[in-house]
């Protein structure tokens, strides 16, 4: 047994948590740039929590999911305004822009210096300024992952930012702050949640740390997501999915992903699909294929075997297959109102673009499987 873990370096956990943002910026700096999505009405109490403290608010909004662009003018804003900390409130696009600001505003030159796939790929030379995430989702566990994701509209593409250096100094999971999110996010980003603790399970990068992780996340996320489709407010089953997406998080950061997050960069990166919504549409379809391909080219593969315990966890049937994992996906995806690609623009003529673009993607290493390009092709025209 060998492997290494790392993690953010403090993690806050519980209902009320949020109220101990304020003092943990306080502590790290005298001017927070505070990132939030377009409304950033959720952080408006940190605001006047901040302000009181004597801590200079310095408030940034994210429209949509971060470009390299507004990577590049934010971090010009925030050495302008000589910010010291970064603090995030919001679903993961916020936190995301949030830690590649923190990232930018210590180190010189601009994003495409360090982005892999479509950039200079350069190591981080200095350490973040110290940042603090706060998801209002519960689905991206970017909170505890050491990358941002950032969009390239003229490649259409999206790639990482990745660094250990990305790793938020204090993560702030307060599952009170998700209560009102709408049904549709909340499907989404649950299923987001639920990929990020089955990929991890079944990569190749699977170590004892994460796999606890993962089977704990697993349970809870399968037992709650329908719960907070049903009823927003059901706050036991709110907190389950705030813990289950902490946990996947944790596991992806440490284990990497599979094919869902392989696709879900170039879908991403040239439709307006959010990325739960693209893992969503085609988590099961993913999952699949690999069964299939295992099936087929590694019958003794222990992958299989990882499915199969994600049948029996989700199923309680203790004869549960990898197959009736595979079904009960589908089953959740169909209740959960999961609509196909298509919904999102994506049409027959894009697919070779999408599995040359998931061929590369960096997620794609860590797949159980190997997939071959047709296998590639019929995940997505199956998630269509
Ligand atoms: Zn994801």
């Amino acid at each position: 047994m060998a492997f290494e873990f790392a993690t953010a370096g403090r993690i806050v956990f519980g209902a009320g948590a949020f109220r101990q943002a304020a003092p943990a910026v306080a502590e790290l700096g005298e001017r927070a740039l505070v990132v939030t999505g377009a409304s950033g009405e959720r952080a408006a109490p940190l605001a006047t929590a901040l302000e009181s403290l004597g801590t200079a608010v310095i408030p940034f909004r994210v429209q949509g999911e971060p470009t390299i662009e507004l990577i590049r003018h934010g971090a010009e804003f925030a050495r302008d305004e000589r910010c010291d900390v970064v603090v995030a409130v919001g679903g993961g696009s916020a936190i995301d822009a949030a830690k590649a600001l923190a990232a930018m505003l210590t180190n010189p030159g601009e994003p495409l210096d360090y982005l892999e796939v479509i950039g200079g790929g350069q190591p981080l030379a200095h350490a973040s300024a110290p940042l603090i995430a706060v998801p209002t989702t519960a689905g991206t566990g970017s909170e505890v992952t050491r990358n941002a994701v950032l969009a390239s509209p003229e490649r259409q593409v999206k790639a990482s930012l990745r660094s250990p250096h990305m790793l938020p100094r204090v993560a702030i999971v307060d599952p009170e702050l998700t209560k009102g999110l709408p049904r549709p996010i909340t499907a989404s980003t649950g299923l987001d949640a639920l990929t990020q603790l089955i990929e991890p399970y079944v990569s190749s990068r699977a170590n004892p740390m994460t796999d606890m992780f993962c089977v704990e996340g697993i349970r809870r996320a399968s037992e709650a997501l329908p719960r907070v489709w049903e009823n927003g407010r059901d706050c036991e089953a709110r907190e389950s999915m705030a813990w289950a997406s902490l946990l996947g998080g944790l596991a992806l950061a440490n284990a990497g992903l599979g094919a869902v997050h392989g696709f879900a960069a170039p879908v991403g990166g040239r439709f307006p699909a959010p990325h739960g919504a693209a893992c969503a549409a085609l988590l099961p379809h993913a999952m699949e294929i690999n069964v299939e391909a295992l099936r087929r080219r590694a019958p003794e593969s222990a992958a299989l075997e990882r499915y199969a315990e994600i049948g029996r966890m989700v199923t309680g049937h203790g004869d549960a297959t990898a197959e009736d994992a595979v079904r009960w996906a589908a089953v959740l995806c169909r209740r959960l109102e999961i609509p196909g690609l298509r919904a999102y623009g994506v049409s027959e003529a894009d697919i070779p673009a999408l599995v040359e673009g998931a061929a590369r993607a960096s997620s794609m290493k860590a797949n159980p499987i190997v997939l071959t390009e047709e296998e590639l092709r019929e995940i997505v025209t199956r998630a269509m």
